[in-house]
């Protein structure tokens, strides 16, 4: 969330990202508001003051013996009881509306964003790899996973519904496999693994700008004010939600896999068949939090998208790099590169990774401070980027590493993770 001083002064930069993410929000509106909400509270506070003031005099006007004062004092003090409840009222409700617009204030973009309406617009900043060419007809990643015995879509549906699945034998191990490794990579790179909370309270959610906006998104526990985390990005900047953080060795870097829960409303119709837009998928998910520095939290994406490169590059998967037009952003987002890794059944690139820069826009929300060298107190940058998430991964895993006689071939680094094997065999 920006700070309203601040979105005052940059109303059209503000309206321009709203306009540019698709965000229905008139910020001449916000601040109309505002400063109704601000006049308001004058009133209130002055109705308050009269209040004690008289209460003071009564209290004067009886101990000097002034009756007849003190009781026209005790009629004022009514009339102006009446008129502080209906002032509270008005305020409660004009301060419930304007709160209600500044959680859907976005971030603002940054300068080098694509212009662009959707993910169609988004450009390509670099590759890595080549698409296969086999000398075979392929199969796609469901086929496979029949044919090697490892994935069951349909006793997923019959269990669970539409977008479930399971993975058995060698295709959980690979899946575990897929996130250990990553979890290895980050581990070696100086990031703190946490197991966090999977069910959260309502201002995690909040906090982190995934409502109000992406509520639509997200289960509700039965009977309780706790929803399924999307992404463990929510509990992990939760955790320092209201801390001044130590940030006098460096940026904090944090990880955790974890279950993600979506309802993926507004998707149907949209990637029905195999594994790659499911309910129920593990991500492991690096965060970061750094001194509020724009240049720092520059060198940070770039440095937390390269972590993921890396995994991909040691999964051997062919894989882009694009930067993210401002119309396919989230609300929070500042900065965003996707990563894109070559599926051969969709005969295209698809997302498999997103790293982004918050700037303080969750940091302002969830007040996350840090003591800056002359010693005031500043919010932080937040980022956060998918190390490696599954079972989408398995797609490339499976379809780029396929060989003619049915088997897959396991990348090397992936090998001490399946028991030294170098081939996924179909059973006997
Ligand atoms: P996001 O947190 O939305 O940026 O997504 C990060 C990554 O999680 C995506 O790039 C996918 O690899 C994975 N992912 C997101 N949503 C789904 C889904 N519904 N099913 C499977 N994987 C998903």
């Amino acid at each position: 969330m920006l700070d309203t001083k601040w979105i005052r002064e940059h109303a059209d930069e503000v309206q321009a990202a709203a306009d540019r993410k698709h965000i229905k929000l008139s910020v001449k509106e916000l601040l109309e508001r505002d400063a109704v909400r601000r006049t308001l509270l004058t009133e209130l506070e002055q109705l308050r003051q009269n209040r004690n003031r008289l209460s003071e005099e009564v209290h004067l006007s009886i101990r000097q013996g002034r009756q007849a004062a003190a009781t026209a004092l005790r009629q004022e003090i009514a009339d102006n009881k009446i008129r502080l409840q209906e002032a509270e009222i008005s305020f409660n409700q004009a301060d419930a509306e304007y709160k209600r617009l500044l959680l859907l204030v976005p971030n603002i973009v940054s300068e080098d964003t694509p212009e662009g309406t959707s993910d169609a617009d988004n450009v390509t900043v670099r590759q890595w790899g080549q698409p296969p060419i086999f000398p075979f007809q392929p199969h796609d990643h469901v086929e496979l996973g029949r044919m090697l015995g490892i994935l069951d879509m349909e006793r997923g549906v019959k269990v669970a519904g539409s977008r479930h699945y399971y993975l058995k034998g060698d295709g959980f191990r690979l899946q575990r496999a897929v996130q250990q490794l990553a979890l290895d990579v980050l581990e070696r790179k100086g990031f703190e693994m946490l197991e966090v909370p999977l069910m959260v309270g309502q201002d995690a959610m909040v906090n982190t700008g995934f409502f109000p906006l992406g509520e639509d998104q997200t289960y509700k526990v039965g009977g309780e004010e706790r929803w399924l985390v999307g992404t463990s990005e929510v509990p992990l900047i939760g955790y320092f939600s209201g801390d001044v953080v130590d940030l006098s060795a460096g940026p904090i870097k944090a990880a955790s896999a974890s279950v993600c829960f979506r309802s993926e409303v507004g998707s149907a119709g949209r990637d029905t068949t195999g594994l790659y837009r499911v309910h129920q998928f593990s991500k492991v998910e690096q965060v970061v939090l750094c001194r509020g520095d724009e240049r720092i939290s520059e060198q940070l994406l770039q440095e937390i998208t390269a972590n993921a490169e890396e995994i991909l590059q040691l999964l051997e998967l062919p894989y882009r790099v694009m930067a993210v037009c401002a119309g396919d952003m989230s609300q929070k987002t500042y900065k965003q590169y996707d990563i894109e890794t070559w599926m051969p059944s969709r005969s295209s690139y698809g997302e498999t990774h997103s790293s982004s820069n918050l700037r303080d826009f969750q940091a302002r929300r969830a007040n996350i401070r840090y003591r800056d060298a002359d010693g005031s107190l500043r919010y932080c940058h937040t980022l956060n980027n998918t190390a490696v998430a599954a079972p989408r991964i398995l797609i490339p895993l499976l379809e780029n590493h396929q060989q003619e006689d049915g088997s897959v071939y396991i990348p090397k680094a992936l090998r001490p993770y399946m028991g030294g094997r170098e081939v996924l065999l179909p059973p006997e």
